[in-house]
């Protein structure tokens, strides 16, 4: 028989959203006339607008004829590509330097396979858990010993250094993951931040990968949205994004990954080439309906709707960061993000979580399951149904914090 690769043994316990959602089964189990309402998970609820769904139904019926079919598009559709160069990055990269995907997520875990085993990784605390767990997976980090886990950098992000870390504790010749607007702390980098993130980078010949799924989230327009506005960043970033939260895709999956022509490994090789062999080898392409969604989000009226989606999610937001500072909570984020990073102090992030349920039939995340640092913190999404919020908002009234 077969071994168990050690990698898949060393990751701990469950990913954190299938182990919310067993405790939540076993709440509901046992209390089946509670209406359990959900500010948990960064799941989207509502439909996607008439235009951008158009565009998906017309690229869906254009595979039924003769000159509308196509086949694989293994990086992706040029006029995506270029759409996306001229929409987020003022044409700055060719087509050759965007590589279609179907999400983020997915990206986060294939460009691992780019530095391989025994790379250093070092992520902000908290951060989203794929960087962290794709590192496990790629045998880039060893076992969980009890705070985190061997060969992970945990670059605290609290309170005291308003969520951005210590660059000093970079270690040299690492793979950083960095997020802005944060998932789940939902603090925004400025752009001296940034500055002072590339700088860094390239003293100590490290190659950030910069996660912007939530750019479109931004409304303060002195926050940079993207890596690239920063001098000197294409020698030593790569960034991801998605078509997930701004468009409504999180299950139509599109997202695009920018790996710059100048950004080289220590050897000089081209970090672009190998991606593009990476996504020939493993990748077959996004679909290509959801390419053609894509398109129709880029265009005016696309994006015009993108503006309506997120400023509803951010006006739930707004709603859930009023009820909590109505109650005292300190909390951050839900300005330029769809989170709110709601401080406990002193209590453990998972008993406050089974508190909010057990008390206001609300599920939310405990904030240790983004990492060390996100203990005594809970994460509020903004994804919900506006008459969803509105209860759970009432209803965390009856918390006695
Ligand atoms: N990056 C961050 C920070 C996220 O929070 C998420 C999803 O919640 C993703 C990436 C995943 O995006 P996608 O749906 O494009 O895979």
């Amino acid at each position: 028989m077969l071994k168990r690769n050690i990698c898949i043994a060393n990751i701990q316990a469950g990913y954190l959203f299938p182990e919310i959602a067993r405790r939540r089964r076993e709440f509901a189990a046992s209390h089946p006339d509670a209406k359990i309402i959900s500010l948990g998970v960064g799941n989207t609820t509502e439909p996607i607008l008439p235009h951008i769904d158009e565009g998906l139904v017309e690229g869906a019926r254009r595979l039924g004829t003769v000159e509308g079919y196509s086949g694989y598009q293994d990086e992706g559709l040029l006029s995506l590509r270029e759409k996306i160069s001229a929409v987020f990055y003022r044409n700055t990269f060719t087509a050759e330097e965007i590589f279609i995907s179907d999400g983020a997520k997915c990206d986060i875990g294939r460009l691992q396979l780019l530095f391989g085993a025994g790379t250093k990784v070092a992520v902000q605390d908290p951060s989203y858990p794929v960087y962290v767990d794709g590192s496990v997976l790629i045998g880039a980090a060893s076992s969980w010993n009890g705070t985190g886990y061997g060969g992970i950098v945990y670059l605290p992000c609290t309170a005291e250094n308003r969520y951005f870390p210590d660059l000093s504790l970079l270690p040299a010749d690492a793979l950083v993951y960095f997020c802005s607007p944060n998932n789940p702390t939902g603090a925004v980098a400025s752009r001296k931040q940034l500055e002072s993130l590339v700088q860094a980078a390239r003293e100590k010949g490290c190659i950030i990968i910069f996660d912007a799924a939530y750019s479109e989230f931004i409304r303060d327009d002195g926050l940079p949205r993207s890596i690239y506005e920063i001098e000197g960043s294409k020698s030593c970033a790569i960034e991801v994004n998605s078509f997930s939260k701004p468009a409504g895709f999180t299950g139509v999956r599109l997202g695009w990954t920018v790996v710059p022509r100048d950004l080289k490994y220590s050897g000089g090789e081209s970090v672009n080439a190998d991606w593009a062999r990476i996504a020939g080898t493993i990748f077959n392409g996004a679909s290509n309906i959801a390419q053609a969604g894509g398109l129709a989000a880029l265009d005016s009226e696309g994006l015009r709707e993108v503006r309506q989606l997120t400023d509803f999610y951010l006006g739930n937001a707004a709603l859930i960061r009023s009820a909590l500072q109505a109650l005292g909570i300190s909390c951050i984020g839900g300005d330029n993000s769809p989170y709110i990073w709601a401080c406990f102090p002193g209590r453990k992030s998972w008993d406050v979580f089974a508190e909010i349920l057990e008390t206001c039939q609300v599920v939310t995340t405990p904030g240790s399951g983004f990492g060390p640092a996100g203990e005594s913190f809970i994460r509020f999404s903004a994804f919900g149904h506006r008459a969803d919020v509105e209860e759970a908002c009432s209803r965390l009234s009856r918390l006695k914090i």
